[in-house]
């Protein structure tokens, strides 16, 4: 398998040292596929799209399922992310999505990504699954007089195109609501979305839909699949599964030649997270953020935060263009720095998980959700980019639908396959080049405060 990025960010024999690991009971582990199979559907990565692709079917479908993971369930993006079940999916503006699928194609998208995190919801109570962190809502905070600008514009937007009301907050009114950070003007706050345990609710998945009847399989990385006869071979290191279907469904942790296709047509990018110890009430009102919102900040390369349920705090921004450990050192040093500039009463207070992990951009700055072009019975779900905890959840679901050969309506954003990256041996170095853009448009950070 060819992947972008060095190996040790793909070594599934380690999990990564992230706090929802640490305070979760380790779940079962899942066995390797030894020997040979067949079934229905064969689901490749474990992670919410495919997961809840795998439940859709066994369970709604009553297919004959299995999930192939190269790690154990929630071991990609989807047990280490920041928890934030929100809107979003696509790296593209209202306009351009206009531009692209039309006013009516934007209005489905939109209606897509608030099913998404109702679909979440709907789960979470169905299978019982202890997930939920905190209340509806979710806050956007200006960095600049200019960002705040970009907000009032944004709510309008938001009007005009979809009908939806927003709370736009001035300045002045940010410390009453407990959204004070160095250098925030203002803020605009989405009635919608709520904050979970990122593992806790890949793990409920993987158990839903074992009870279903899909068979998970762990440490099976699948190392190569060839059409065969009408049907698909999929080979792992112990085993061999027959399949008549497959979904490809690993994001951000793809290789670049499983299915040949998808190379070139993902770019992996890291998001880096910190925890830090708990903190005390007075050390809540020292800084003055204090909601119980998930927050984000409009800078380009953006910074997400949140209190988490036992007084501890979650903060995360891009990660590194590497993947050494020694270049995740220097990542975590600097998502430490940028921490303490926002939110300089807690420079001192330290994290006790640091980790990171792949989202996944596409070369059409949109997720797909499809039949793989000229590829009978092979199908792909993947590209949600910083955003995938809810749309990956119901695209993995609309994936299933086109699986069974049921009417499915999929978002005409979502049906286009990604074009290729212009030069895609290339995206590396073009990704640092668009950090350094990005950053100069976002200008520059607080400073630092004194140690
Ligand atoms: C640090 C971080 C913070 C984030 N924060 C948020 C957030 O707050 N809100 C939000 O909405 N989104 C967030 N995201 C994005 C979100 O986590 C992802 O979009 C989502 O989890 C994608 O789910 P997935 O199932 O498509 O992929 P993944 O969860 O990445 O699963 C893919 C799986 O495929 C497996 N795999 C890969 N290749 C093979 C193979 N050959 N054989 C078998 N298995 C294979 C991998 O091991 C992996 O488990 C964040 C991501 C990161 C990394």
């Amino acid at each position: 398998m060819r992947r972008l990025y060095e190996a040790p960010a793909y070594d599934t024999a380690r999990w990564p040292t992230s706090h929802w690991r640490a305070s979760l009971p380790a779940p079962p582990e899942r066995p390797p596929l030894r020997g040979f199979f067949r079934c229905e559907v064969a689901v490749i990565g474990a992670g919410y799209a495919g997961l809840n692709a795998a439940l859709a079917l066994a369970g709604r479908h009553g297919t004959d399922v299995a999930v192939l993971e190269a790690g154990q369930p929630g071991w990609g993006a989807s047990g280490r992310n920041g928890g934030f079940c929100c809107l979003g999916g696509a790296r593209l503006s209202h306009r351009q999505i206009v531009s692209r699928v039309g006013a009516g194609g934007a209005r489905d998208f939109r209606d897509f990504q608030h099913r998404a995190i109702e679909h979440v919801a709907e789960l979470l109570a169905e299978h019982d699954i202890d997930a939920r962190q905190g209340p509806v809502g979710e806050v956007v905070l200006a960095h600049s007089r200019r960002a705040y600008a970009g907000l009032l514009a944004e709510a309008a937007e938001l009007k005009s195109l979809y009908g939806e009301t927003v709370e736009i907050l001035p300045g002045a009114a940010l410390a009453e609501r407990g959204l004070l950070g160095q250098g925030f003007c203002g803020a605009l706050l989405e009635p919608v979305g709520f904050p979970i345990q990122p593992l806790a609710y890949a793990e409920g998945l993987a158990r839903a839909a074992e009870t279903a009847g899909a068979r998970i399989f762990g440490a099976s990385p699948v190392i190569a699949l060839a059409a065969e006869g009408g049907s698909w071979r999929l080979s792992t290191p112990e085993g061999t599964l027959l399949a008549r279907r497959v979904l490809v469904a690993t994001n951000g942790y793809s290789s670049e030649d499983l299915p040949a296709w998808i190379g070139g047509r993902t770019l992996p990018a890291q998001s880096a997270v910190l925890v830090t110890r708990k903190l005390t009430a007075a050390e809540k009102r020292a800084q003055g953020f204090t909601t119980p919102l998930m927050s984000y900040d409009t800078r380009e390369l953006l910074h997400y935060f949140r209190h988490l349920p036992d007084g501890r705090f979650m903060f995360g921004m891009r990660g590194g263009s590497r993947t050494t450990a020694e270049a995740e050192r220097a990542t975590a040093l600097r998502v430490r720095d940028e921490f303490a500039r926002l939110f300089p009463a807690w420079a001192g207070v330290e994290a006790t998980s640091e980790w990171s992990g792949f989202v996944c951009l596409t070369g059409s700055r949109a997720p797909f959700v499809g039949q793989v072009p000229g590829a009978p019975g092979l199908f792909a779900a993947f590209g949600w980019h910083g955003n995938g905890v809810a749309p990956a959840s119901l695209g993995g679901q609309l994936a299933a639908g086109l699986i069974a050969g049921l009417p499915t309506t999929v978002p005409a954003l979502l049906r286009r396959p990604p074009r290729r990256f212009p030069m895609p041996a290339l995206r590396r170095p073009m990704l640092r080049a668009l950090y350094v853009l990005r950053g100069m448009a976002d200008g520059p950070l607080p400073p630092a405060p004194p140690r």
